[in-house]
């Protein structure tokens, strides 16, 4: 990926119309013209194009070459519940998402390379409610209450009595996600389809140790260590503003926060790229909210600085959805 300091970048996808949108009769307002996503309000015709960086499909490679090179990486799935966030990210049957697709790439690539040795550790959660669940660890004590963020002042934020599975190859790593995905649907079936409501974050951290041996003998040993994070985040819908009480009115605000925060660090670590270094007084003064929710907390040595952050805007592409989709078109366009 040709990066010139901007970090933050952006791949739109969309999927293919589904039997609902069929059997209503709905047209298309979704064109694809080159990086140009043009979406036409239905009622006036009207034009709005954006233009983002990415098609969806270059995206895994990009993640594994940061990853080589000592580089954090989180790609962002996000949009409305139905617009193919799981589909891109976890994939469905053959059809196989990112995550899946960089896994078998990163062992294919390791077995192929002998002047390094390496060391995988995944993990993956669930954030639901600004509560932390261990997904690969159904049986983790702390999931009935959630998991607690906590920072230490060398590697800092973490969650506190999480376990990371150490892996060797892409079947483990498949063995895992399907547990992980099925405590997601008993999660879905007992709660009322929370899965669209919670946060998962799919993580690896990648070390890899090199020795090399100079002509006069000397020996060098260099170690290198980068996390890569694949999120399907809670759908973007708006929560509908009335009717709403206790739990449901809670869980309503919590996505709202994470959503709305993720929006904003994003927004002021593109602020801050994009301002001049020598101008200090600017770059003080441009605070980056990650406390201001879990999600964005739990991620904050992964987006800004080194990192690299990719968001896919995942889209439907009938005038039926118009205003969610426009929705996801602007946040996604507020992240570049
Ligand atoms: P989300 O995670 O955003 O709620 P899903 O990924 O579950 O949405 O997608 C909703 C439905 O649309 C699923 O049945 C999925 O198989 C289908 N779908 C999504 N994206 C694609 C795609 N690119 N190609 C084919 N089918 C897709």
């Amino acid at each position: 990926m040709a990066d010139t300091g901007m970090n933050v970048k952006v791949a739109v996808r969309v999927r293919p119309f589904n039997a609902r949108e069929i059997a209503q009769n709905t047209s298309k307002c979704i064109k694809m013209v080159g990086k140009q996503t043009i979406i036409t309000d239905p009622e006036t015709g009207k034009e709005n194009p954006f233009t983002y960086d990415y098609s969806y499909w270059n995206l895994g490679v990009n993640v594994l070459n940061n990853a080589w090179e000592g580089f954090n990486t989180s790609i962002f799935a996000y949009g409305q519940t139905g617009s193919g966030k799981s589909y891109s990210m976890v994939g469905y049957g053959e059809e196989k998402g990112l995550i899946p697709k960089v896994s078998e790439e990163m062992f294919r690539r390791i077995k192929s390379d002998e002047r390094a040795v390496y060391r995988v550790e995944a993990s993956m959660i669930e954030i639901y409610n600004e509560q932390v669940r261990d997904l690969f660890n159904p049986s983790n004590p702390l999931n009935k209450h959630g998991l607690k963020v906590r920072e230490n002042p060398q590697t800092g934020p973490y969650v506190e009595g999480l376990e990371f599975s150490t892996v060797s190859s892409f079947e483990e790593i498949t063995e895992l996600m399907d547990e992980g995905n099925r405590m997601r649907t008993i999660a879905k079936t007992n709660m009322n389809d929370t899965s669209s409501r919670a946060h998962t974050i799919f993580q690896v951290l990648l070390y890899q140790s090199t020795t090399t041996k100079l002509e006069d003998g000397e020996v060098i040993f260099s170690e290198k260590s980068s996390r890569i994070n694949l999120i399907d985040l809670a759908g973007s819908e708006r929560q509908s503003k009335t009717g709403a009480t206790g739990e449901r009115l809670k869980e309503g605000a919590s996505i709202n926060v994470s959503l709305t925060t993720l929006g904003n660090v994003i927004n002021k670590l593109a602020e801050l790229s994009n301002a001049d270094p020598k101008d200090k007084a600017k770059s003080s003064k441009l605070f980056v909210p990650y406390r201001d929710s879990v999600l964005t907390w739990l991620l904050k040595d992964s987006l800004g600085g080194n990192s690299k952050t990719i968001m896919i805007a995942a889209i439907s592409p009938s005038d039926f959805n118009y205003g969610e989709t426009l929705s996801t078109l602007r946040y996604a366009n507020r992240a570049k």
